[in-house]
């Protein structure tokens, strides 16, 4: 407190307490006598200070905070108020003041009102929003908060959703029944609730929605949930995009060859059972690289862009199915009614309908087509199990397309069985398979693993060979299949891993550093309950450690193992040997069982590695495993490297291993051992006529 006298000079302080003395620093001494003015400082408010006197001058009693500095130099927050002492006759004679440090009190607003715009910030900035939900004793589930983005995306007042109402209104509704479970169950044991959902915007737009929040019981018997909605969007088109990219041309926006292949297996698989009659095109454009020589890159684009479209409206007008599967291949199937007349006549229609000429600036261009069809349920005896019906309709197709092209440009072909004379051929082969396990045929291969960097041999897949007596050496291709059908596959894969065991010791008896050997195995295999017996029995046969081995499971087998073979692949890992999918990236289905099966490492799909130019889908593809390999710690191999472009562009994307033919074709263990006995690097480059240089040439040529 203190005392202004008025009746002096310039009105000074005639009096101070203890208290102004403990605030300000001043002692009454050296208080007294002076303008209060003193208090003030640099960063006093002028304004406030005029306001003052003009209060003080028509004797008003005025409470305002001022900045004044203390003795020490120290600023501080003064709540001054100020009343007037008048005498009779209205003069004013002085001035008491009551002062209080507010100087907390500043700094407690200034701190709030900086959290409260940090928070605002935050949240106007950050993707999505916070909110609480409350589920209520009496079953009530309501947003009890949100924050302002979900009004704002939603386009109504925050007041409505925090009134009562909850999310699932404005949800899709297709994620609607799925949300009012996972929150029943989230509820039901407090566990985490983690909800994924669309959000309907009144624009008739859609929001990808990413919901976390923790469960807590209130002592009213509600179960409240704090947490946060990250907007999605933006990930999930990402996602969809590549799943897109994956099945699709990006030129003529067709289906590709891999969609194609899984909607005629479904196909063909219905058909069995519906009884229906399906007939397969393959279309292949005459002489298709010298209209792209003859016009350039841009026209031929939008011719292909034209055929598309004529081959999809075709497709569509029978309710069927077309796809891009190559350069200048498409292919189209679709359900055939009586009303359709024949395969033949159909055929016909579509021939007719490419040989229409395109029109371009340049004037009308026609482009003929060969086309080869074939038609399902087969006309032979041959009993043909579903699984490999779809392959064989497009092989049929393949045929009778080469059969046209044979004759010449714009024809048709349908394929005729008795004209196929390896149709023949398998039969003999499926017939003698049995012999040949028993007599000892087969042989196996050594394809090198490369290092992509230096060219060394980081290992080898062996690859099983048939050496017909007859028909002469067969690829796998051709037998696996009826080996996994008959279950020969069983005796015959017991072969493949002593036989290869004991080559590793054969090597290693001459002193050779083996490099680990891959070797396949088919998902019938893992199924054979003796199969834990058979590898064991020929690992102690040869003395060899599991380590040194590999073994190589195809994604789609993966994709369906059941309990029961995870344990098998868990026990395979457990003696030692490295596991590896193969074919990775075919299996159409989510890479979820990567993290669920003990593998070590993923072999990219050749399919993606041959189809690959820089830019294209594949390569996105490519991407995105290896990207997806290194986040769950697995290698990666590439197959199928056949081009320095191919080589370089995998192990610039970080890819370290490869296989291919451009390093080598799959080796006999004789070739293959001169190699890594001389540990020599890939792609050999030295002129030695070396049995295995021979051999790589000879492939090259073909
Ligand atoms: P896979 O396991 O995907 O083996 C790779 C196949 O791709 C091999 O054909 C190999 O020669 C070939 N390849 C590798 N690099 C290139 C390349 O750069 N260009 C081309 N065009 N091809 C390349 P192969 O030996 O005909 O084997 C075919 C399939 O047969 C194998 O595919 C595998 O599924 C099966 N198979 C082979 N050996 C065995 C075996 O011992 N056991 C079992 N269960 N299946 C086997
Ligand atoms: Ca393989
Ligand atoms: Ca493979």
């Amino acid at each position: 407190m203190m005392f202004a006298d008025n009746t002096k000079p310039d009105c000074p302080i005639a009096f101070v307490n203890q208290a102004f003395s403990d605030m300000t620093g001043y002692t009454s001494a050296e208080a007294v006598g002076r303008n209060c003015r003193f208090l003030q400082g640099p960063e006093t408010s002028v304004d406030s200070i005029a306001l003052l006197r003009e209060a003080l001058a028509s004797g008003q009693v005025i409470k305002l905070e001022l900045l004044n500095y203390r003795k020490n130099g120290e600023a501080f927050w003064n709540e001054v108020q100020i009343s007037p002492q008048v005498n009779e006759a209205g003069d004013i004679l002085g001035f008491i003041g009551v002062l209080t440090d507010v100087t907390e009190r500043h700094r407690l607003n200034a701190e709030t009102a900086q959290m409260q715009s940090r928070l605002a910030s935050i949240l106007d900035n950050m993707p999505g929003y916070l909110f609480q939900r409350s589920l209520k004793a009496d079953g009530a589930l309501a947003l009890t908060y949100c924050s302002p983005w979900l009004g704002n995306i939603l386009g109504i007042p925050l007041g409505d959703l925090a009134n009562g109402t909850d999310l699932l209104a404005y949800m899709h509704p297709d994620d609607v029944g799925a949300a009012r479970q996972s929150i029943a169950q989230s509820a039901a044991d407090l566990s985490p609730l983690l909800l994924e959902f669309r959000l309907m915007t009144p624009g008739g737009g859609v929001r990808w929605i990413r919901n976390q929040s923790t469960p807590r019981h209130t002592s009213s018997g509600a179960v409240v949930w704090d947490g946060v909605g990250l907007d999605i969007t933006a990930e999930k088109a990402a996602e969809e995009r590549l799943s897109y990219l994956a099945f699709h041309d990006p030129l003529t926006g067709m289906p590709n060859r891999e969609l194609f292949a899984t909607a005629l297996a479904k196909a063909v698989a219905l058909a069995v059972t519906a009884d229906t009659h399906l007939v397969l095109f393959r279309v292949d454009l005459d002489a298709f690289d010298e209209i792209n020589d003859e016009l350039g890159r841009v026209v031929a684009d939008s011719i292909l862009r034209n055929v598309a479209k004529r081959i999809s409206d075709f497709a569509e007008s029978h309710d069927g199915f077309a796809a891009r599967i190559g350069g200048d291949e498409f292919a189209v199937f679709y359900a055939m009614s009586r009303s359709d007349g024949t395969v033949q006549d159909a055929a016909a229609a579509l021939s007719h309908i490419l040989a229409e000429p395109h029109p371009l600036a340049e004037g009308n261009y026609a482009v003929e087509a060969g086309i080869g069809v074939a038609d399902y349920p087969f006309e032979t005896s041959i009993d043909i199990a579903s699984p490999t019906a779809a392959p064989e309709l497009m092989k049929r197709a393949a045929l009778a397309l080469q059969a046209a092209k044979r004759v010449g440009r714009g024809i048709h072909r349908v394929y005729v069985a008795e004209s196929d004379t390896s149709q023949h051929n398998q039969i003999i082969l499926r017939r003698s398979l049995r012999r040949a396990i028993e007599e000892n045929q087969f042989k196996l291969h050594y394809h090198p693993l490369v290092d992509l960097g230096s060219g060394t041999i980081v290992g080898a897949e062996a690859l099983v060979r048939w050496n017909h007596p007859e028909l002469g050496l067969q690829a796998p291709d051709i037998f696996i299949p009826f080996a996994e059908s008959s279950g020969l596959i069983v005796p015959l894969g017991g072969w493949i891993f002593k036989e290869a065991m004991q080559q590793v010791k054969a090597w290693q008896a001459r002193g050779i550093a083996v490099p680990r050997i891959a070797i396949n195995v088919s998902g019938v295999q893992l199924r054979d309950p003796g199969l834990l017996a058979t590898v064991e029995a020929a690992l102690s046969q040869t003395g060899m450690d599991a380590s040194q081995f590999e073994l190589e499971l195809t994604e789609g087998f993966m994709i369906e193992a059941s309990p029961s073979t995870l344990k098998v692949l868990r026990s395979l890992k457990m003696m030692g040997f490295m596991l590896s999918v193969d074919d990775f990236g075919t299996g159409h289905a989510s890479f979820r069982y990567l993290r669920d099966f003990p593998v070590d490492k993923v072999k990219i799909d050749q399919t993606f590695v041959r189809q690959m130019v820089i830019d294209s889908s594949d390569a996105s593809i490519i991407r995105a495993i290896i990207g997806l390999a290194k986040s769950l710690d697995l290698d990666v191999v590439a197959e199928g490297i056949e081009t320095t472009v191919q080589r370089d562009f995998l192990r610039d994307e970080g890819c370290r291993v490869g296989q291919g033919y451009f390093f080598s074709v799959p080796l006999t263990a004789e070739d293959f051992g001169y190699l890594i006995e001389r540990d020599v690097r890939l792609p050999w480059e030295t002129s030695a006529a070396s049995p295995a240089r021979r051999k790589q040439k000879k492939a090259q040529a073909r």
